[in-house]
């Protein structure tokens, strides 16, 4: 009987994984391949690449040592593999993305490629309107979303198939995390922390999931980018828990699946402006722009609310979503520049890093996307941080030259501003009323 290849990308797991039922279907081995391609890897900063390597480690011990990792283009080095080893039919879940669907074409060309299941409860394009068209509000969305449904887990595990001994010539070693790496990684991990949280927060996570000083939730983006779990292993866990903290996560679920059916059906808005009024947008250039820039990056603008998120993108690969949506608000409506710049940084740090969910909340935050901000929503940074970091707490956790100023008034910094700490880079409210103006100018057409 001819082998067949389980082509790991976005579901780096051996539990609730179609692939590997499809896979066993057909009874013979079945070598677990992963391809380490420049092309996905080029836009990862160092950080997100040391979550992938630390994950393909995990992977390779649930495989019994058995991962074969190959570096070069999948177009080229799956159907290699396949004919070095004979192979029959690869198996792998669906990808939706831009780049992927075309990779995978090209790999369908040349071999049996055989698609289960996808990163995603709800695969992108299964949730229509009446007359079959894409959502692009999400509240109407999610209602279908939930009548829809989702599999219940695959019982799969890594003794699910008899794996073949990856003794090709082309294996390269996985490259092991360096020390600096701080996330557990793997699937193990990811049901530990899941357990954790739906133990300990879940409950409560609607009242909690927006204060970044309380740290209170699930962190399961960067298992979920891996597929380390699945989002319906969650979901099962939530079922028949109508009270307000599980529905509130489960919504958020939505969120992931229905920026994947955005990109799926619009893949040009990866870079470009879902809303095409908004081409006509006046962005700021020149020197001062770019010295803007640069504070913003290093977590240097003089906002404590938008420094410290800044500086925990740096130090930790991930941001709480609040503030995410406060710095994504900053660069765009404060210092007047385009979001593609923020998201393409945010790509670059972002342990979790997302096309669908990173782009399309950069253009929630600029208005420029689905379900789009009114224009004239401007967030405050700084009675942002008065309202969702109360005591000031998250604000000291990352900027230690305010650690000595108490409570919320590290926000107000109404006492003077501590030596080494920078003066505001703009006025808010001077800024704000230039944004409203380019926006009135879009909306004048
Ligand atoms: P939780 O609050 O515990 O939520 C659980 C899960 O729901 C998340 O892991 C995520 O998969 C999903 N989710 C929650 N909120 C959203 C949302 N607004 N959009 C899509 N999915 C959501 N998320 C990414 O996974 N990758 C990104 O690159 C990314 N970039 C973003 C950029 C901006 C400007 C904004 C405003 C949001 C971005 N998000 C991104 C969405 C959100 O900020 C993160 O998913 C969330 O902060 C991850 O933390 P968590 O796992 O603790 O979330």
């Amino acid at each position: 009987m001819s082998p067949a290849i389980v082509w790991f990308r976005r579901d780096l797991r051996t539990r609730d994984l179609p692939t590997l039922t499809a896979a066993a279907a057909a009874g013979g081995a079945v070598l677990g391949l992963f391809v380490l391609d420049e092309a996905l890897l080029r836009p990862s900063g160092p950080a997100r690449r040391e979550v992938l390597y630390a994950t393909l480690a995990a992977l390779d011990e649930e495989l019994g040592g058995r991962l074969c990792v190959v570096r070069g283009d999948p177009r080229v080095v799956v159907p290699q593999v396949a004919k070095e080893i004979g192979a029959d039919a690869v198996h792998v879940s669906a990808d939706f993305g831009p780049y992927g669907r075309d990779r995978d074409e090209a790999v369908a060309r040349e071999v049996d490629l055989v698609r289960t299941g996808s990163p995603y409860a709800v695969a992108p394009g299964r949730v229509t309107k009446a007359d079959g068209g894409s959502y692009r509000v999400f509240t109407p969305y999610f209602g279908r979303w939930l009548d829809h449904g989702w599999r219940v887990p695959a019982d799969t595990t890594a003794s699910t198939v008899a794996w073949l001994d990856p003794a090709l010539p082309i294996r390269v070693p996985i490259p092991r995390a360096g020390s600096t790496s701080r996330w557990e990684a793997g699937e193990r991990a990811a049901l530990a922390r899941w357990t954790e949280f739906r133990d300990n927060d879940l409950a409560h996570y609607d009242a909690t999931r927006d204060r970044p000083d309380l740290d209170a939730t699930s962190r399961m983006s960067v298992y979920l980018k891996y597929g380390c779990i699945h989002p319906r292993t969650m979901l099962a866990d939530l079922a028949g828990r109508p009270d307000a903290g599980p529905a509130a996560f489960r919504r958020q679920l939505a969120w992931r699946d229905f920026y994947a059916d955005v990109l799926h059906h619009r893949p040009d808005s990866a870079r470009r402006n879902y809303d095409p009024r908004f081409d006509a947008m006046r962005y700021d250039s020149g020197p001062d722009a770019e010295t803007a820039w640069s504070a913003w990056c290093a977590g240097r603008t003089g906002y404590p609310i938008v420094d410290a998120g800044m500086r925990q993108l740096l130090a930790e690969g991930w941001m709480h979503n609040r503030v995410r949506m406060i710095v994504a608000s900053f660069l765009v409506k404060d210092l007047h520049l385009p979001w593609w710049r923020g998201a393409r940084y945010f790509m670059r740090h972002l342990i979790d890093g997302d096309l669908a969910s990173n782009q399309h909340g950069w253009q929630w935050t600029a208005g420029s996307g689905t379900d789009a901000a009114p224009y004239f929503r401007v967030f405050n940074p700084i009675s942002q941080g008065q309202k969702f970091d109360p005591d000031g707490d998250y604000v000291r956790r990352w900027v230690p030259e305010l650690r000595a100023i108490a409570g919320a008034r590290v926000h107000t910094l109404d006492d003077g501003r501590p030596l080494g700490y920078p003066d505001p880079i703009v006025d808010h409210g001077v800024e704000r009323m230039e944004a409203l103006a380019r926006y009135g100018e879009l909306k004048r057409g």
